[in-house]
């Protein structure tokens, strides 16, 4: 009879749930759920997905009634070095208070300075903070234009950052490096090639800037039309090229009508684009590249603030969360903005039994938006402007299973009805 009793204790207790977000609409492209649902949370884990759950096996109860529900979004590229890199900003503002669970620092530190990154960003933040650093040591410490001599072949120490990322694997996740014209004027692909040897080393992918950042060395000015297939020999299947939408000359699309054959076989063969949104955004070349059949696999924010004011976020009009509604008003479908930030860029991290679903035994980081209907005028960084009539509002979110609501400081791009 003890025995019996016994057993019945630990069934009730297995069905008793730390937290229950209750009757939201669940969209969770990685399990195909899309639906109302109760979600259920234990041990900070995903521990339950269904229908109905009986309140009395819940210890907390929070009504999502009438609201999206799903895996907490994932930015694969932002700057959150902040007071080290200008334009870095704090990432639990770029994080959970503009509703993202995982923030990804591309190229902000370097072998020299990951350590700070780790010990005061990643260790500090509620926010799940991971990074792609930069081949060159110092990362983007100094990101002025004029500052080139930092992104050298002479600024790489290929050993000690492949050290790094196998010492940190659940931090460091790829490589960053750059493909355009300014570094290519004074070194050709010397630097690219030294990514390669790293992420190679590490096992990683890489991850290349496109469009011009630097100052070009006017004697050696690369064609426009030729820096993207100049840097694709170096790229293999599950890397990523970034700022995929940019409007610069030497970008993925530049100047052309249609893209370069030799970039055609290389997304045919498995190298991703990622949105990389940032100051350069055209809808003009998202519209063409849509037409084309170039989608992004991962629509990142590229969050950052002021090159030359220290951590200032003044001029900054973007979010995820105003991105993701940028993409309804192209055209994109809500399942598919939510994959391209949830299960696509955990899946370029490797962390998708982890982050990214809302699997059984994933980590409980959860997104809750409000799609709010209304008209909206969006822009691009030109300031061409496209009429949408849905966006994507965070009203809370979900971190290893606690609840905590966005402040949503950064989050201009969404307009109030
Ligand atoms: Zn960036």
């Amino acid at each position: 009879m003890l025995t019996i009793n016994w057993v019945l204790a630990m069934n009730n207790n297995s069905e008793q749930y730390d937290l229950v977000l209750k009757g939201g609409h669940v969209i969770d492209p990685a399990s195909n759920l899309n639906g109302i649902y109760d979600v259920a949370i234990r041990d900070q884990k995903i521990a339950k997905i269904v229908a109905q759950l009986p309140s009395e096996q819940a210890k907390e109860i929070v009504s999502v009634e009438g609201k999206i529900v799903c895996p907490g979004l994932i930015d694969l590229h932002a700057h959150v070095y902040e007071w080290v890199v200008s334009d870095s900003l704090c990432a639990d503002d770029v994080g959970i208070n503009s509703g993202v669970t995982t923030v990804v620092d591309q190229g902000d530190c370097g072998s020299a300075n990951f350590l700070g990154f780790k010990a005061y960003v990643v260790e500090k933040s509620v926010t799940d903070v991971r990074c792609f650093p930069c081949i060159n040591i110092l990362g983007t410490a100094s990101p002025d234009s004029d500052k080139t001599a930092l992104y050298g072949p002479d600024m790489v120490d290929i050993e000690a950052l492949v050290s790094l990322a196998q010492e940190n694997p659940q931090i460091i996740r790829g490589i960053k490096t750059h493909g355009e014209s300014g570094l290519m004027s004074r070194w050709g692909t010397q630097v690219i090639q030294l990514a390669r040897k790293a992420t190679d080393l590490a096992n990683l992918p890489l991850y290349l800037h496109t469009g011009v950042l630097f100052d070009i060395e006017e004697s050696n000015r690369p064609q426009v039309d030729q820096v993207i297939d100049q840097v694709i020999p170096f790229l293999k299947p599950g890397d990523l090229l970034t700022h995929c939408y940019g409007m610069r000359p030497d970008g993925l699309l530049g100047k052309r009508l249609k893209i370069s054959g030799s970039l055609k076989e290389a997304i045919q063969e498995g190298i991703l684009l990622d949105l990389g949104h940032g100051v350069h955004f055209s809808f003009n070349v998202a519209r063409r590249m849509i037409e084309q059949g170039f989608r992004p696999y991962t629509i990142s924010s590229d969050v950052h603030g002021d090159f030359t004011i220290p951590h200032s976020d003044a001029f900054l009009k973007y979010s995820l969360c105003g991105i993701m509604s940028k993409f309804l008003a192209l055209g994109f479908t809500l399942e598919e903005v939510i994959a391209g930030t949830t299960i696509n860029p955990a899946r370029v991290l490797r962390a998708e039994m982890e982050i990214g679903t809302l699997q059984t035994g994933s980590r409980a980081d959860i997104t809750v938006l409000d799609l709010v209907d209304g008209d909206f005028v969006f822009h691009d960084s030109i300031n061409d402007r496209l009429v949408g009539n849905q966006q994507l509002v965070p009203t809370l979110v979900v971190r290893a299973g606690q609840v905590l609501h966005p402040h949503g400081r950064l989050l201009r791009d969404l307009q109030p009805i």
